[in-house]
């Protein structure tokens, strides 16, 4: 057991290769900005102009000389201005404008006095007048963005590499971009294997099992923003695992379910060697996922991708053993290939809640369906429970859990209460 690697040679080994591959450059496309949520940004985010555009109230209430307002005298009111107005005139010493929030600033005002902070007198327009209550000062800039503090026109504001979600479609949206250039999501082939597997619509004969590997790997894949392609499923036989195997070299990530364990009709490792596989690990001192391989395999340069390997990755066909390192090992290259700058694997801190022993395994880093309650009491680290669990075929404890609990190599028991990691899907 000690020749194969630690869980954190092998995501090493992983990391390592994930970097190698993300000097290829994806393909690009242009979607929508309204499609863009979940994909990788190909292009830079530039200002088109200066952001703000103009110095921008960040309050309601009125633009004034900051020395002016400070020494607490009333100053005219002599005009308002509206978010989307333009400023009538400049500000006149001993005169305030009202000033809605996002309203532009008029010129020679340097601080906006909050509506909550001042005192009116008078009703006409010529004899309102305002001033700021006692013990209430206002310093230079207070509530103004000055023109272009956010960027200046032509500014980068947010590089290619960058995960877009809602804020990165709200800036390029406020920068003008109805389209964005994105990386092409990476293909990635599913191959399940098992005699056993019956798709969903058929039902299962004794000693059948529905094929779940597929819709879940399926799922994991459009998650770590891959396009996934379902293969057919192959029988536990040479020939079946050969022809199926043929068929996936286009794409540019092969994942196999099931088939690797060292039992007689686990057949995914002879057969990837047949196609001049090489191997980077065969197996992992984790637990569950112990048997997973992680190899690369040789296509001609005609193949339309841009890597001159197919990397694959062989799981374990126990539902629990697939999700943990698909998220572990098949993430991080996936990530590469889309071109994202993410961290993955993603974990986090948390405290461990009260629960029956579970204790490490020698030499092997444990990682078990947890439910992690994130909404905790505020300045508590959110508490991670353990889901009970039948071992890795338990699809139930895995539907129940929302992340997994890391129980490192040699650890004893776990003390409730410890603060511990947990890896996030
Ligand atoms: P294997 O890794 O092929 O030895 O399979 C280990 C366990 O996972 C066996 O109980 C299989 O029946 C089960 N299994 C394998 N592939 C799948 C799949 N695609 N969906 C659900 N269970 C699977
Ligand atoms: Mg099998």
């Amino acid at each position: 057991m000690s020749a194969l690697p630690s869980y954190d040679q092998a995501a090493a080994m992983v990391a390592a290769h994930a970097k190698r591959l993300s000097r290829f450059r994806p393909a690009v496309e242009r979607v929508p900005l309204n499609c863009a949520s979940g994909r990788v940004l190909a292009q830079p985010i530039q200002a088109d102009r200066d952001q703000p555009p103009f110095s921008r109230s960040t309050r309601d209430g009125y633009a004034c000389h900051a020395a002016e307002a400070s020494a607490h005298a009333f100053l005219t009111v002599a005009g308002a201005v509206r978010a989307g107005d333009a400023p009538s005139g400049p500000l006149l010493p001993g005169t305030a404008w009202e000033i809605m929030t996002g309203a532009p600033v008029p010129a020679g005002a340097d601080a906006v006095m909050m509506i909550e902070h001042i005192e009116l007198v008078g009703d006409g327009a010529a004899s309102k007048k305002v001033r700021l209550v006692p013990l209430r000062t206002v310093k230079p800039g207070e509530n103004i963005v000055p023109l272009g503090a956010q960027g200046r026109a032509g500014d980068e504001l947010l590089a290619a590499g960058a995960a877009v979600h809602s804020g990165q479609i709200a800036l390029a949206a406020s920068c003008g971009y109805s389209v964005l250039e994105v990386f092409a999501r990476p293909r990635v082939a599913i191959l399940t294997t098992g005699d056993e597997l019956v798709p969903i619509e058929t039902a299962p004969a004794p000693g059948q099992i529905h094929n779940s590997n597929a819709p879940m790997l399926t799922a994991l894949v459009s998650a770590a923003g891959g396009e996934p392609w379902v293969l057919p499923t192959a029988a536990d036989n040479a020939e079946a695992l050969d022809h199926t195997l043929a068929q996936a070299v286009t794409a540019d990530l092969l994942l196999i379910s099931g088939g690797v364990s060292a039992g007689k009709f686990d057949l995914v490792e002879p057969a990837l060697a047949r196609m001049g596989a090489r191997f980077h690990f065969t197996g992992v001192r984790i637990q569950p996922g112990k048997p997973t391989v992680f190899g690369e395999l040789p296509r001609d340069a005609a193949a339309s991708t841009q890597s001159p390997a197919l990397p694959f990755f062989g799981l374990p066909g126990n539902p629990v053993s697939s999700a943990v390192t698909f998220l572990l090992f098949a993430a991080p290259v996936l990530a590469a290939l889309a071109g994202s700058r993410e961290d993955t694997p993603r974990f986090a801190l948390a405290r461990l809640a009260p629960h029956p022993d579970r204790s490490g395994k020698p030499g092997l880093t444990r990682f078990l369906p947890a439910f992690c309650n994130f909404g905790a009491k505020s300045n508590e680290p959110p508490e991670a429970a353990f889901v009970p669990w039948h071992g890795s075929g338990d699809l139930s404890a895995l539907a129940r859990s929302n992340c997994f609990l890391v129980v490192p190599e040699d650890a004893g028991d776990l003390e409730p209460g410890a603060i511990v990691r947990i890896l996030l899907p």
